[in-house]
Parts: C-alpha cells; structure tokens; sequence
C-alpha cells in the first residue's frame, strides 16, 4: 500500500505558517479509528524497512542512514513521535539525540559541533529532536546571538545538509504545528496529572507567549531552508493520531527512495544446509 500523506506535506514555496490548518489530516480522509489498523500495518512496514537498512550496511557495506529531524513548539508532541513511532522499530538501528540548551562545552564550540557529533552512524535511522534549527528559532526570537551571526546561518544550514546529502544521509524534515488552543490543553494536562509533572517546564509559558515571533521564525526557517534535497514537510499536528502516521509515512517514503533489498547470501546456502543438518 503507498499513501498519498508525503506528498501533501511538503512545504510549499509561498506557504504561509500562519494558515496551517494543524487541525487537518492531509492525505488521509478516516477518522482516528481507521487510522489504527492502518498505523499497525504501517509501522510493521517501517520495520521491515529499517532492518532491511541495517542489513544492508551490516552484510553489503551500504553506508547509506536516514535522519530525522523533529522540529516543534512545546506540546507539539515531539516526544510521542519518538515513543510511538520510532518506538516501533529495533532500538538497534537507530540514534536519538535531544537538542536541549547548549552545554558551556557546547556554546565554546561552533553550533554545528554537536550537531556533527550526533549524525546517524551507517545503516541507522537517526532522530533528532530538536536539532540545529534552534539556533535560527529560539536563538533569533531571544536575539541569543546578533542578527548577523544567527542571519548567515541560513546559508550555512543549506550548506552543510547538501554536504550530509552527497555523502549519503537522506534527510527527513518534520515542522510540527498546534494551535495555541490544542497546546493549552496539552499543558494543562500535564498540570492536571502527576504523571505528567516530568514534562511540564514553567518555560513553555513564556516560549507560548512568543509565539508571533516564533511564527515569524519557522516562516524563515521554512522560506530559506526548504531545499530540493532536504525540503521541509509541514505537519499538521493537534490530533496526534495523525502526526504519527503523517511520520511513519514520511520514513517509509525516505526509505523506500533507497530502493533497498535483503543483502543476498556471502556463502553457499544449500552446502551450509548440508553442513549444519549433518554436524
Ligand atoms: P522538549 O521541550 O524538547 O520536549 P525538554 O522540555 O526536556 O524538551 P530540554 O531538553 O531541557 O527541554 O531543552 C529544550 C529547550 O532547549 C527548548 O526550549 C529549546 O528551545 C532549547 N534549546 C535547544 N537548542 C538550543 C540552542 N541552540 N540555544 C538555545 N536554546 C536551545
Ligand atoms: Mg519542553
């Protein structure tokens, strides 16, 4: 089954932030109870497909790896991509990172640094929440560095992701998008559980409050950083349910563009058969 979700969330040219629909379901017209069975259908084909990478670099020396960068507003919901759908691949082949606020190590060094340190090793899915394109989103809305430093970076991200691109990342951009009112209820959900208190940060209020600046910055991020081999995809995300396929669509379509195939036997199959039934 291929679906039609990749196609409808590519950021397009002139798209404005401030007319997302993040309450939509691009490319797919069920309601939340269709979405389960296909989910499980499709993240047992995610499965296979990441296995199948690992496979490949394991017995055929492919070097390729897929990186997904998660960028979102608090509440977008970030942390369920993760658990739910990169959850449901083989921990094995995949390398997390969370980008939070730079280490005094970290600010000492160019920003790029630890971005460098994190990229998916061959064979691997990479996942990046949060990512270097903080340093164009809170850093411009705080003014964390001056316009003309956090201004060139536009150019120097385009740079270094062509650079990730031609030695064989294939680059997966997710913009995730709330409305204020689905963030409120998502934060005061964590208030109205104690199981949730771990997730709640008194920051997220403020960052709230700067969400015209914010909106201002993805627009930027997306105008300028948008690029034929790594565009941005825009992700409605208020039902959650849909964010998650949105994304697994969006990793078997990255994967599947690899056209991988199980590496095929390095030995003779029917003497190793012959071999083991006799030993
Ligand atoms: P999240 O908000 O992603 O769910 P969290 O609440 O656990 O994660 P942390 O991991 O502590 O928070 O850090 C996230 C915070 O760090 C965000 O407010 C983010 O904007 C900020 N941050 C990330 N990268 C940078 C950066 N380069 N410069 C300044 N602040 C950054
Ligand atoms: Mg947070």
């Amino acid at each position: 089954m291929s679906s039609s979700i990749p196609a409808q969330l590519v950021f397009a040219p002139g798209q404005s932030v401030a007319d997302i629909d993040t309450s939509a379901t691009p490319g797919f017209s069920g309601a939340k109870a269709d979405a389960a069975p296909v989910q499980a259908e499709r993240s047992a084909r995610l499965t296979e497909l990441q296995e199948m990478l690992y496979a490949s670099h394991k017995a055929a020396d492919d070097t390729r790896s897929v990186l997904l960068v998660l960028q979102g507003m608090d509440a977008a919901g970030k942390g369920g991509i993760v658990k739910h759908v990169v959850g449901a691949v083989n921990p094995m082949g995949v390398r997390y990172t969370s980008f939070g606020k730079p280490t005094e190590e970290e600010l000492a060094h160019d920003y790029l640094w630890r971005i460098r340190k994190a990229l998916p090793p061959a064979g691997h899915i990479g996942v990046f929440d949060r990512s270097h394109y903080e340093d164009v989103l809170i850093v411009r809305v705080h003014n964390l560095v001056a316009p003309e430093v956090w201004g060139a970076r536009y150019d120097e991200i385009n740079a270094f992701e062509r650079e990730l691109v031609d030695s064989g990342v294939r680059l997966v951009k997710v913009a995730m998008f709330i409305s204020l009112d689905e963030q409120k209820r998502q934060l005061l959900e964590r208030l109205d559980d104690p199981t949730k208190y771990w997730k709640y940060n008194p920051g997220d209020i403020d960052e709230r409050l700067e969400w015209p600046k914010y909106q201002e910055a993805y627009q930027a991020v997306l105008d300028r950083t948008s690029t034929d081999y790594a565009p941005w995809h825009v992700v409605p995300c208020d039902k959650r349910w849909y964010s998650r396929l949105a994304v697994t669509e969006l990793l078997i379509q990255a994967l599947e563009s690899l056209d991988l195939s199980w590496p095929a036997a390095d030995f003779d199959v029917e003497a190793e058969r012959k071999r083991l039934l006799d030993a």
